[in-house]
């Protein structure tokens, strides 16, 4: 079906735009849009709501343009839109503003409002393409704001790469915090970007990625279109050319390790995509970068963006309660660790930077073709894509949070840096203090652990699995049914049975966790949280989270939950640093309570041992 020819979209948009103003189109603004015949259904842009009518030219000829009015119901005739149209033209179609909004899951009267007070907490929700220049911009662009129906909206910078836009020099759209998860981990989109972030695309392409998450790859970049106005193939490859363009500007990598970082392949395409995009060489784009002081080898300082608001305190002080000795060092409002990739070793450390809505990374590793791996598992640990506004919409209508929501905004669910270490540290905390756990998990390293020393505080790497495997954990004071289950579970990664990379399906790996002997729906919840990233994880049968909600069962806690959903987590960490019952209800008590005191009070309940 596909006899659509493909004129560039300026060629597009300029051609459609003059036939349908010839017209004498409605007063409402347009958005014209490319809409081959077999992506009908896929476009969200020509949705049937949307679409209103049609242009279309012949031979790229934008003089023959003929336009027709449509006849458009809401199921199926919509090729029957296309009966009077020649096999050999071009398609426009003209939709209503207001409505392709909404299909992209956009509002456009929020992202007006976004963008003329360039308000933060936007930052990467959507992008903004000016019509006149051609480039597109982040919701904070420091830029004059042009006219309202000058600019075009886009749910994320791939689509309006797509589009024919370019990055803006100015705002640096590839710094924008990443695609916030709209719908929960379980949706294929979600799923397909986190495959797309530990991985690329790879070789395979769409159709691999398509097959790995058990969906037809037409059917895959249809839901991508839906969501997030672009093709998987399209997504990805701005995301690494974005990352390419970080390193240019915040690194003084030599442009063929930037090159390779990026997943380039080769450094002539490299040079061509950065030349076609951004018009400039990758050294004239080093040289605008005006980058300050020497860094040392192997050694490399990001900017790691959010949406404000960010709680950098409560995430330090649940790390810090929780930070491995040896492995974890949490010091003067910074964290730091030891770090494994690809079988080089190195560390990172991180610290706010408020002032610029960001964190502080400073990253010593070998290899810098792990650094994309680096910054990505970076962002997940610190849960820098989280979109807070969504996320405190559904927590405020229950009056349990609501209080603690609006005293302590930003609270963020941390990760990990691995899943297996965090999973490990969840076995061992069960049933005893964190304070204990932690004691044994610095047990576990210096007996277990290969010795690396990077940085101040700093002295092992966290045992492999393979290791582990095998390890007489009972000569460390580990209770023997704790060790075997660490023991089996660490066979269990070493064989293959339980990966944490490359999840699809994170139901079916929880079911394989759980059938571990040791392991219940407790470890998996919490594992689903913090190693998984899944926003709506919840471990209902926590101690800690009953006492603080005042009910008298998980059954009950389960069924107040109902309505956090899809941010479960969230309230969850939210329960966790309430001090106890019967407080968290008295919103005037939390007004009063401070951040700090929320951390002291926590530590006052020891026995609230399952956070682990
Ligand atoms: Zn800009």
């Amino acid at each position: 079906m596909t006899f659509w020819e493909s004129p560039s979209p300026r060629l597009l948009e300029e051609s459609a735009s003059s036939s349908l103003s010839r017209l004498g189109s409605a007063k409402k603004p347009l958005v014209v849009t490319q809409a081959p015949l077999e992506t009908t259904h896929a476009c969200p842009a020509i949705s049937p709501r949307s679409l209103t009518s049609f242009a279309y030219t012949r031979n790229g000829e934008p003089g023959e343009t003929r336009v027709f009015r449509s006849v458009i119901t809401p199921s199926s005739q919509r090729n029957a839109l296309l009966e009077r149209r020649p096999k050999t033209s071009s398609l426009f179609c003209r939709i209503d503003y207001h409505e392709f909004a909404k299909d992209m899951n956009l509002d456009w009267q929020t992202c007006s409002r976004a963008r003329l007070s360039r308000d933060a907490r936007f930052d990467g929700k959507f992008f903004i393409g000016v019509r006149a220049s051609r480039v597109y911009c982040r919701s904070i662009c420091p830029a004059p704001t042009a006219k309202e129906k000058n600019v075009r909206y886009f749910p994320t910078a791939a689509a309006a790469a797509e589009a024919g836009f370019r990055p803006c020099l100015r705002c640096r759209p590839e710094c924008s915090p990443g695609t916030p998860a709209w719908a929960g981990t379980q949706s294929t989109v979600s799923r397909a970007l986190r495959l797309i972030g530990e991985s690329g695309l790879g070789d395979g392409g769409v159709e691999v990625l398509a097959e790995t998450l058990g969906v037809g790859s037409r059917h895959l970049r249809r839901l991508f279109l839906q969501h997030l106005g672009a093709t998987p193939r399209a997504v990805a490859q701005t995301r690494r050319l974005h990352f390419a363009k970080k390193l240019i500007d915040e690194t003084r990598l030599p442009m063929i390790h930037v090159a390779l970082a990026a997943g380039f392949g080769c450094v002539r395409r490299f040079n061509a995509d950065i030349r076609r995009v951004y018009r400039r060489t990758p050294t004239q784009i080093r040289a605008l970068a005006r980058q300050k002081g020497v860094q040392p080898q192997n050694q490399y300082l990001f900017r790691l963006h959010f949406r404000p608001p960010y709680n950098w305190n409560a995430m330090l002080a649940f790390l810090a309660d929780r930070a491995t000795p040896g492995v974890e060092v949490v010091e003067l409002g910074s964290y730091r660790r030891s770090i494994t990739w690809g079988g080089a070793h190195g560390y990172f450390a991180v610290s706010p930077d408020e002032r610029n809505d960001a964190l502080s990374v400073r990253v010593q590793f070998d290899d810098p073709r792990s650094l994309f791996f680096i910054i990505e598992r970076m962002r997940s640990m610190f849960d820098l894509n989280a979109d807070w506004a969504a996320i405190v919409r559904s927590l405020r209508t229950d009056p349990m949070l609501a209080g603690r929501v609006e005293t302590d905004p930003g609270l963020r669910v941390p990760g990990c840096w691995n899943g297996f270490e965090l999973a490990t540290r969840a076995i061992l905390g069960q049933q005893i203090t964190v304070k204990g756990a932690t004691a044994l998990a610095g047990r576990i390293v210096k007996a277990f652990g290969r010795p690396f020393s990077a940085a101040s505080g700093i002295t092992h790497l966290f045992p492999t699995p393979e290791v582990l495997a095998d390890a007489n954990l009972a000569s460390i004071g580990l209770p023997k049914a704790r060790a075997e289950t660490i023991r089996a579970f660490a066979r269990a990664v070493c064989n293959g049975q339980i990966s944490f990379e490359g999840i699809v399906d994170s139901e079916a790996f929880l079911t394989r966790l759980c059938e571990i002997p040791g392991i219940g729906k407790w470890t998996a919840q919490y594992v689903a949280m913090r190693a998984l990233g899944e926003p709506d994880a919840f471990p209902s049968g926590d101690l800690g989270l009953l006492r603080a909600s005042g009910l008298a069962s998980s059954r009950e806690l389960e069924h107040r939950a109902e309505a956090w959903r899809p941010w479960r987590a969230y309230a969850a960490m939210y329960l966790w640093s309430v001090a106890g019952p019967g407080k968290i209800q008295g919103t005037k008590l939390a007004l009063s309570r401070t951040k700090d005191t929320t951390v002291e009070k926590r530590d006052v309940y020891p026995d609230v041992s399952i956070v682990v």
